[in-house]
This record gives C-alpha cells, structure tokens and sequence, in this order.
C-alpha cells in the first residue's frame, strides 16, 4: 500500500515565530515521513488577546522561516477572513476543497485545553492531531479519539504506524523530543528589555527573523 501524506497544517499565532516552532516540528515530520507543512498563521486567535501586530509583519517572518526551511510553506486561509480563527472553521473550509486527509500540529501545552476549543469533538472528525510533546507530558486520552500513537527520539514509529496517519481523522499522535525552552512571550519581553545578547545567540530564534524584528522595531515596547 503507498503510503498518501495528509495535508499538515500547524497553526499559531507565530507572534514571532522561532525555533520552538520550527525545530520540534521538523523533528516530528522526519519520524512521521511529512515532507510538507503548511505554517497557518490566525488573525484573531480565540484564546489569546487581539494581537497587537500586523499581520503584514508575522507574515514577513514566516516567508524568512520558509525561505530557510523548505518544507514549511505558508497557509494563509485565516488571515482571509475577518472571523475569529477557530480551527473547526479553518478545518471544515480545507475539507470541502480537498480529499486528501487532514493533519492538524499543535503544542502540548495547546493540546492539555483542546476540550475547550470551539466544536473540538468535530475537530477530531475532520482531521488527526500530532502533538510536540515537549514536555513528555502524559496526554490527556479523549474518547472520541480512535487511536493514540507515540512516538519521538528513543520509540521508532513503526511504518504501520505512520500509514495510519493517511487514515481520515481521530487519530493522536504524541511526539516526544528535546524540549526548545522558548516562546513568543519570552522573545518579546527580551526585546522590550532590549536583551539582544540572548536573541543574537541564534539559539532562539533565526537571526534573519531578528534582523527583521530590529529592521522594522517590532516589540520595542509594550502597546497598552
Ligand atoms: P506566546 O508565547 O505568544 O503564547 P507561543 O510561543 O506559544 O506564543 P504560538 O504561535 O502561540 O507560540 O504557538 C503555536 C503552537 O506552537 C502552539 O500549539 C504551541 O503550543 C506550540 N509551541 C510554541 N512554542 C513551542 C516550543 N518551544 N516547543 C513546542 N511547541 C511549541
């Protein structure tokens, strides 16, 4: 049987995106045979507080981050649209123009409220998860979810296993690695206390991203 990639999207607010995004991402896609993913960026998060940027900007950043990584792409569907950016939303809307399986990534940390998102047990109807365990935490077990699957530095995915992600929906797959002890929240307190040694080591975030941030003087203080 030929193994038929789903369509993989991750989605955030990348407000700015950084090797905590990319590097754990990269690491599930190589356990998981994804050649592609598409970096969703919302417009009006439902979980956060309106963002304070445009989206011009994050949009900017993520072409650098896919100008470096070429197996991540943009997918712009949420900026499209003025509505608040539920996933069921977005999901539904991609499942209607294409019959290619659905993939959707998210943190762990995401992934321990997922009961709170808007139509979650529809979600899980529409598309599989694969969840950067960063933490190793032990995921919470749904029971709408058919199978879950772990997998990371130390567990080999099995090929059966990665088959089952070109299955339809209901499937979550943990991936356990190395955490990447960074955030968008962190990056833009650094930046407000103009802590560039820390940015500038590379480590954080890729620095023609940080060269953007300085070009454009993103986050330089705290909008009220
Ligand atoms: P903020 O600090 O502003 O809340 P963030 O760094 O969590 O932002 P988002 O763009 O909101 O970034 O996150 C998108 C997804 O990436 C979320 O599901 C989040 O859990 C995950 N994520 C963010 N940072 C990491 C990291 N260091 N390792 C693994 N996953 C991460």
């Amino acid at each position: 049987m030929t193994y038929s990639q789903p369509i993989t999207l991750f989605g955030g607010t990348f407000n700015p995106p950084h090797w905590g995004h990319v590097k754990p991402l990269k690491q599930a896609m190589q356990a998981l045979d994804i050649t592609k993913v598409g970096l969703m960026p919302c417009n009006i998060p439902p979980h956060k507080q309106r963002l304070k940027i445009s989206n011009q900007h994050r949009l900017a950043m993520l072409q650098i981050i896919c100008e470096l990584e070429s197996s991540l792409y943009i997918e712009g569907i949420e900026l499209e649209s003025d509505e608040v950016s539920f996933t069921f939303n977005t999901l539904q809307k991609l499942k209607k123009n294409n019959q290619q399986s659905l993939c959707f990534v998210m943190g762990a940390d995401s992934f321990q409220s997922f009961e709170t998102w808007h139509r979650w047990q529809e979600i899980l109807q529409l598309c599989n998860i694969i969840v950067l365990n960063r933490d190793n935490q032990p995921l919470k077990r749904l029971k709408e979810v058919t199978q879950y699957i772990s997998c990371g530095p130390h567990d080999a995915v099995s090929l059966a296993d990665k088959q089952v992600l070109s299955t339809s929906n209901g499937i979550v797959v943990s991936c356990h690695f190395p955490n990447v002890a960074v955030s968008s929240t962190l990056i833009r307190d650094k930046l407000e206390q103009k802590d560039y040694p820390y940015l500038e080591t590379g480590e954080v975030l890729p620095l023609e991203v940080l060269k953007y941030i300085k070009q454009h003087q993103l986050y330089e203080r705290k909008i009220p």
